[in-house]
């Protein structure tokens, strides 16, 4: 090699290599993340490669509390501000399987909160559309998936009992807070073959599945009790005020 071209290697090296192009630092939440799969996902009925593949890499630890960050892996609940829980590990999976997340879908996820099962649920869809009725809770939402480069979420605060008409049709629709009745304007924004999973109930809650027919007709299916924070809003009659 000619001495002027080893030079200009030389000058060039710190541009061609930086730390960035390193490998990225173990996990130090791997093995916790790894047993959460083996205990409460297979362990119990979770099955589905996509939903067992989604649960693997979302970094759970990072949408909970900084203090609460080793418990993230748990099968329970914890809180994320607000009077508001993400949900257990076992739960988000069930719903995305009822769900029947499958690449090159469209999803509509109700009640963000810590933005988790969003997350899941774009590690499999195409697409995630996901609203939540506290705004700050939405922003915190926002924020944390721009951080972890997920980019096919969009959130927005507003009410999701009228879903997001802009939107729709949605293969899949999730709700993760607890509804006195199946909201109507969901089940319209479903597409033919669209599955729409939400907890119906008060204190008794039980998690439902609608399947919407090539017909129009739906088909319901009971999956068990569950216990979600309740959906608020206009479907307790706290409509917003119209503008005339
Ligand atoms: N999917 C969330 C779980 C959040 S708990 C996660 O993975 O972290 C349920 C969320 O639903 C709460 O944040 C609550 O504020 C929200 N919620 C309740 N009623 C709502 C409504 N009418 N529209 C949108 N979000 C609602």
């Amino acid at each position: 090699m000619t001495t002027p071209l080893r030079a200009l290697l030389l000058l060039s090296f710190p541009f061609l290599w930086s730390p960035a192009m390193a490998d990225p630092p173990p996990d130090p939440h791997a093995d916790a993340r790894q047993r959460m799969i083996e205990r409460h996902l297979k362990g119990r009925d979770i099955s589905d490669p996509h939903v067992l593949r989604a649960m693997a890499t979302v970094p759970r630890h990072a949408f909970v509390p900084a203090d609460r960050q080793g418990r993230a892996y748990g099968d329970h609940p914890l809180p994320i501000g607000h009077d508001q829980t993400i949900s257990q590990p076992y739960i988000v999976a069930l719903m995305t399987q009822l769900a029947g997340a499958k690449p090159g879908h469209k999803a509509l996820d109700v009640g963000t909160g810590s933005g988790y099962q969003a997350a899941v649920l774009a590690a499999i869809v195409d697409h995630v559309y996901s609203v939540e009725i506290i705004c700050p809770l939405a922003e915190d939402a926002t924020q944390r998936l721009k951080r972890l480069a997920i980019d096919n979420v969009t959130v927005d605060c507003r009410d999701g009992y009228q879903g997001w008409p802009e939107h729709a049709p949605f293969d899949l629709i999730v709700l993760a807070a607890a509804t006195p009745r199946v909201p109507q304007p969901l089940l319209d924004q479903l597409k033919p073959g669209g599955r729409l999973v939400l907890p119906v109930g008060d204190q008794e809650q039980t998690l439902i599945v609608v399947t919407k027919k090539a017909d129009g007709a739906y088909e319901y299916a009971r999956h068990g009790g569950v216990r979600f924070v309740p959906m608020t809003g206009e479907v307790r009659g706290d409509a917003k005020e119209k503008a005339p």
